[in-house]
């Protein structure tokens, strides 16, 4: 089968023929249609500090998937030959106190596909029958391509009731784009966005029903006066890593407002604390997606109205892959699905 392979430590990758996974018991073979690039995958293509220290070689990366169904081992049960699924990338074990609570999206042991387990950059994906989400004839490949960025975009929005209220969201990539729409889709009042690149701005206004917000050029108290706000913002989902985002946040944000972090600060930054602690603001980190109450809202959402397929920009057949990876790259694109059929 052909696969889109890390072959050494090194930039680049490369798509070559690998042999098609061997499945267990409870695993199943799925031929994959559409792959997501997702911003891990550019880490992992420029192989930076992170990607050098976490990524075995050689690797088929990518854990962004759609696909059908082709084997399954004998003691898989409730799935299909032939059923359209994606499913959860990150492997978790079974034994963790949070495993057994029923929070597997907080297992300390969770292994990730195309990152430390064979991705999905490939003709055929090996993954346990667990961690199989099956797709309504509603979501299509190319959504069900994107559904584990959304997925991220969706824990974060819901982390905080929304209903009614006025949503800062900061970064304008396609997860935060998402996210905004999320927060449109389930009833948020306001929702601004913020960046400063202008392709992605003009992009999350294509998108979603949001209020766009350069700020090298616009203050947001001016867009929290326009807008009619009478403190500040409610609630913040915080998706840039931006440290100057974050401060922005912490200083739009009303008295008791929340915040919501699914941005990866590059390094360790300083951090003003004690307006925090006097605005009362409450912090989650976000991590993944909820396994498998977030896979649940966003099928239901999507089944319901949410549209996120202006998302996508870029779409191309793997043999293109570095178009693929060039678009990204760019910093200006949205999503990017290789097709493999
Ligand atoms: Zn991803």
């Amino acid at each position: 089968m052909q696969a889109l392979v890390k072959p050494a430590p090194g930039p680049e990758l490369v798509l070559r023929q690998e042999p098609v996974p061997e499945i267990g018991a409870e695993d199943v073979l799925i031929r994959v249609k559409k792959t997501g690039i997702c911003g891990t995958d550019i880490h992992i293509w420029q192989w930076d500090d992170w990607a050098a220290r976490t990524v075995p070689t050689p690797l088929i990366t990518g854990h962004e998937f759609a696909g059908e169904i082709v084997d399954m081992g004998r003691l898989v049960e409730g799935l299909e030959i032939g059923q359209r699924v994606s499913g959860e990338g990150h492997l978790i074990g079974k034994t963790s106190r949070q495993s057994r609570a029923g929070k597997f999206h907080l297992d300390p042991a969770t292994r990730g596909i195309g990152v430390n387990e064979p991705g999905a950059f490939a003709d055929y994906l090996r993954l346990p029958a667990f961690n199989v989400v099956p797709l309504p004839d509603a979501i299509d490949d190319e959504i069900g391509a994107i559904l584990d960025p959304l997925g991220n975009a969706v824990h974060t929005a819901l982390s905080f009731d929304l209903i009614g209220e006025d949503v800062l969201v900061t970064g304008a990539g396609p997860i935060g784009i998402m996210a905004a729409a999320v927060a449109r889709h389930v009833g948020a009042r306001h929702v601004v966005i913020t960046d400063v690149n202008p392709d992605r701005l003009a992009l999350a206004e294509r998108v979603a029903d949001v209020r766009a917000v350069d700020v090298r050029t616009t203050e947001l108290r001016d867009v929290i006066h326009d807008l009619g706000m009478k403190q500040g913002f409610d609630v913040g989902l915080e998706m840039s890593g931006n440290q100057a985002a974050l401060d922005q946040m912490v200083e739009t944000l009303t008295m008791g407002g929340r915040i919501a972090l699914l941005g990866i600060p590059p390094g360790k930054s300083p951090v003003d604390w004690s307006r925090i602690v006097f605005k009362a603001i409450t912090l989650k980190g976000v991590y993944g997606r909820e396994i498998f109450e977030t896979w649940y809202k966003m099928i239901a959402m999507l089944e319901n109205g949410l549209d996120v397929r202006g998302v996508i920009t870029h779409r191309f057949p793997v043999a293109e892959y570095r178009a693929g990876f060039e678009a990204m790259l760019s910093g200006s694109s949205g999503k990017v699905v290789l097709d493999w059929t």
